[in-house]
């Protein structure tokens, strides 16, 4: 967009934005950021005034900025940090409404107070940082009643219903409306809003001072992960379910797929809790979801709300992917096949008659030790807690060794799917290093650290290895396959799951 161009858009002709919200404490930052703001592909900038801690010109600030701003100075009441009174307060918006700001956001108090202008709208916005109100119907038709060009809702989710309410406020709205929910169990409303006819944009955070935006994605992250320029009604929603889930890579890996393939679909994570379960699953029709990855705590609960399940599925009593069918959901676990083809990867196909010793007995050993014996293993199987692995071992019909005598494998392959060693835990291993000796093939499941302590004392001892990116890669290409019946891109999946590792652990 050219300098003199911007000057005269209308916000409301935008399509997909993403309006990068700058909160800096002075106006030489706050200028800078936004200029950074538009260099990496803002469509818009929300000018946090309140964060502004030394005495400010709005004039100057609007000359300065070379591109659409939305000027906002939130009182500390209704979640902001402005505290020098409110006649002042609404000067500095009048000032901003006739010195080329292209939005003023307003609160109902006080919007009788702004007349119409021809170039700069009028954002009637509601926030509430504790609930998603019953009332939120009736909130947005009182609020259509005042005539502002744009509405802004912004509710805590508590529940994925939550999201779900407010969603359905499109489906009502006569006027232009930017409608989401806050929180972890919000954020997918902030993307899937973009799908709606009459949401022009959605926003992100550009500034490490932003406080009191529960969930909203940083610019950069948000940005770098989803297709934002591309969702309409037409693209397909797929996610993952978990609980905590913020730190899930699954979102990156499928992201970057699709992108990849061209493939209209994204891809978003689902903070759902266990009382939550059955409820969310029910709202994602409504959206509709069509496939769906799924980590602890619900793997269980997944095989049994499915419709249908595949044999492997019914054998380990656990589902991590749900694709949506005709007559619900059908399930597979795709962990069992991802450990399976991470070891041929690295010993190719034979695995019949190996020696297999699974440590631990979770969702993730109950896969493992499953997969290992259809593949023809012998398998054995230890756990810390001796009723678990007896459990596990009964159904699978496998041995089990006690804990205290693991040590005694000393050759085959060991499979580590106990947490152990996971990252905070990085100098915990469940293999003590002198039980390592170089008949061993020694395979972590756990994937970050890329390098765990348990793979770095085997690569000592001169054992093979093979690391959990391998099969997380793994099991998300074969999701991917089964969402869209493509096959992925493994080595975009691969890079984009390194990157993120690196980066987190820098
Ligand atoms: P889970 O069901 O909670 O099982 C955890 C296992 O770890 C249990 O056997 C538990 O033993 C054992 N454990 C925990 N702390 C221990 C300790 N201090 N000492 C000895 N054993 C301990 O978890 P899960 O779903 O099976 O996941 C296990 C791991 O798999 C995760 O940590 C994750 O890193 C990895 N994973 C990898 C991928 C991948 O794609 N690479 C995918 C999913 C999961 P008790 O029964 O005695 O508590």
């Amino acid at each position: 967009m050219g300098s003199k161009d911007f000057k005269r858009m209308n916000l409301l002709d935008l399509k997909n934005g993403v309006c990068a919200v700058i909160a800096e404490k002075s106006s030489r930052d706050l200028i800078v950021s936004c200029t950074e703001a538009f260099a990496l592909g803002a469509d818009l900038v929300e000018l946090r005034l309140d964060f502004l801690e030394e005495d400010f010109s709005i004039v100057e600030i609007l000359k300065s900025v070379a591109g659409p701003t939305l000027v906002t100075i939130r009182r500390k009441n209704d979640g902001g940090r402005w505290e020098k009174g409110e006649e002042t307060r609404l000067q500095i918006l009048h000032q901003a409404q006739i010195s080329g700001a292209h939005a003023v956001d307003l609160e109902v108090d006080c919007f009788h107070r702004f007349s119409k202008s021809d170039n700069c709208i009028r954002i009637l916005s509601y926030h509430d940082f504790s609930k998603t109100p019953d009332f939120i119907h009736e909130l947005h038709k009182e609020f259509e009643s005042h005539r502002p060009e744009l509405v802004k809702i912004a509710c805590l989710a508590n529940s994925n219903s939550d999201f779900a309410k407010v969603l359905q406020l499109y489906k009502n709205a006569n006027l232009p409306l930017v409608a989401f929910c806050m929180g972890s169990i919000g954020f997918p409303s902030r993307l899937l809003s973009l799908r709606q006819d009459g949401c022009p944009w959605m926003y992100a955070n550009f500034s490490e001072n932003l406080v009191n935006a529960p969930g909203i994605p940083l610019f950069k992250n948000l940005i770098s992960t989803y297709p934002v320029k591309n969702l309409s009604n037409e693209t397909r929603v797929y996610g993952v379910v978990g609980d905590p889930i913020g730190h899930s890579l699954s979102p990156a890996i499928h992201n970057a797929c699709f992108k990849d393939l061209n493939y209209p679909g994204f891809y978003l994570p689902f903070h759902v809790s266990v009382s939550d379960f059955s409820q969310a699953i029910n709202e994602f029709n409504g959206i509709p979801v069509e496939g769906l990855s799924v980590t602890i705590p619900h793997k269980e609960r997944a095989f049994k709300i499915a419709s249908t399940s595949s044999d492997l599925v019914k054998q380990i009593g656990a589902a991590n992917t749900l694709v949506k069918t005709n007559v619900g959901y059908h399930a597979e676990n795709t962990d069992a096949t991802g450990i399976i083809a991470a070891i041929k990867t690295k010993l190719g196909d034979s695995l019949k008659s190996m020696n297999v010793l699974v440590l631990g007995a979770g969702g993730v050993s109950r896969a493992a030790v499953f997969a290992l014996k259809n593949a023809g293993c012998n398998v054995k199987l230890t756990n810390r807690s001796e009723e678990r692995a007896e459990m596990l071992a009964v159904d699978a019909g496998v041995q089990n060794i006690p804990w205290s005598q693991r040590g005694n494998f000393n050759s085959g392959l060991l499979v580590n799917c106990t947490s152990v060693g996971m990252h905070p835990n990085k100098d915990d291993s469940p293999w003590d290093s002198k039980w390592f000796t170089k008949g061993h093939i020694a395979f972590d499941t756990v994937y970050n650290p890329i390098e765990t302590r348990f793979l770095r004392e085997a690569a000592e001892a001169h054992a093979v290895t093979i690391d959990g990116v391998e099969m997380f890669v793994h099991q998300a290409a074969e999701q991917f396959n089964l969402f869209t019946s493509l096959k992925a891109p493994l080595d975009v999946m691969r890079r984009t799951v390194l990157e993120k590792l690196r980066s987190k652990n820098n």
